[in-house]
């Protein structure tokens, strides 16, 4: 069931700069979602018009069909955690989590239960008594998530929420976040500049680039299938070459023709074509394409090669067996791990 659209919405600040044009954005209930850009593309400015902090220039907000482009922050069903997680410092974690029930007025029974239960949600349990300094960073985050989630609002906004944690924290607060979103069932709209935190956690993505939506689609979707320059350089490393489509089923790029999948780009075009680095194999026998290596780093898990082809490109090749500089190398890669983009698709620069 569609939950939340965003139809036609454009933002214009006051100072006449256009942060959102024309972003249409269907939401369904119970899935995790993520808009995921650099910063300034207007990934916060989204999360806020839909939790009700900013007007729309143009353009109207639906949560379950009903228009509430107007409607007072308060009276949505929507939560919002933000990046610095907005804790009452003076209160502890009981307090803190009861919050908003307390404003409510709720008897004390009830909100003894509800705190209790978001706090084992989020692994706190026992916790109640805390001060909040006395927490770690990754626990504040949870207490914030409890705070968010216990009047069981339909829909929740999680802007960066993570960016203030270490790696491991933050990798161990994405598995926690995707649990209890599908333990909740309730939809998370997720904010980050984080590729690999997008792709990991995501049931969709919204890539976007200077107020529009370059792209929408699963994390395989998006990481197989760029649809344009912008989204293949920003979702994880890739090898992007000029080329020209020969025939169906063949384009010619690195000064050689090579056996595609179906593009369904009329032969003759230009085109780019996007290799993934962890797609291309270092072969002795029947290569593809014969390189020297220019340099190596070595990453834990595999080793990241630089090396220069006959036509003086330069490829980016993940392997997990190490090369020596200066060594000449075979490159294999299969047909359907060439991803073909029609350059009317592309930007020039951004
Ligand atoms: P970040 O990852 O850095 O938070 P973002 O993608 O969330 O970036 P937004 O905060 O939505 O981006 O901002 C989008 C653009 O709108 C930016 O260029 C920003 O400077 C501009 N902007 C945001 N708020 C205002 C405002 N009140 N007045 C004028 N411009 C604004």
């Amino acid at each position: 069931m569609e939950i939340i659209k965003l139809d036609h919405i454009t933002k214009e600040y006051d100072d006449g700069f256009v942060a959102l044009k024309d972003i249409n954005i269907s939401i369904e209930s119970g899935k995790f979602y993520s808009l995921l850009g650099p910063s300034g593309s207007g990934k916060t400015t989204i999360l806020r018009i839909i939790a009700g902090f900013t007007e729309p220039s143009a353009g109207k907000l639906y949560f379950a069909g009903k228009d509430i482009t107007g409607l007072d922050a308060s009276k949505r069903h929507i939560n919002t955690v933000f990046q610095n997680y907005a804790l009452f410092p003076h209160l502890n974690v009981y307090e803190n989590v009861a919050f908003g029930l307390k404003l409510k007025h709720r008897p004390d029974s009830e909100i003894r239960q509800k705190v209790k239960d978001a706090l084992k949600t989020v692994r706190l349990d026992g916790y109640a008594n805390r001060e909040i300094s006395e927490l770690s960073g990754g626990q504040q985050q949870r207490v914030a998530i409890a705070r968010a989630i216990i009047n069981e609002p339909k829909v929740l906004l999680l802007d960066e929420s993570l960016s203030a944690l270490d790696k491991r924290l933050r990798k161990e607060m994405q598995f926690e976040l995707r649990a209890i979103q599908k333990k909740l069932g309730i939809t998370f709209i997720f904010v980050t500049h984080d590729q690999e935190e997008a792709l990991a956690m995501s049931d969709e993505i919204f890539v976007l680039n200077d107020g529009t939506i370059q792209q929408s689609g699963s994390p395989v979707d998006i990481y197989d299938e760029p649809v344009n320059d912008f989204v293949a350089r920003f979702i994880g490393d890739s090898n992007i070459l000029s080329g020209k489509m020969i025939r169906d089923f063949e384009v010619e790029f690195a000064g050689k023709q090579f056996e595609c999948a179906d593009a369904g780009i009329t032969p003759g075009e230009k085109v780019e074509v996007v290799l993934r680095p962890e797609d291309l194999d270092i072969t002795a026998t029947d290569p593809k394409l014969t390189m020297t290596v220019q340099s190596q780093l070595f990453l834990g898990d595999h080793f990241e090669i630089k090396a220069v082809d006959e036509s003086g490109f330069e490829w980016l090749i993940h392997s997990t067996n190490g090369v020596k500089i200066g060594q000449e190398i075979g490159i294999f890669f299969d047909p359907e791990d060439i991803h073909v983009m029609r350059l009317g698709e592309t930007e020039e620069e951004f």
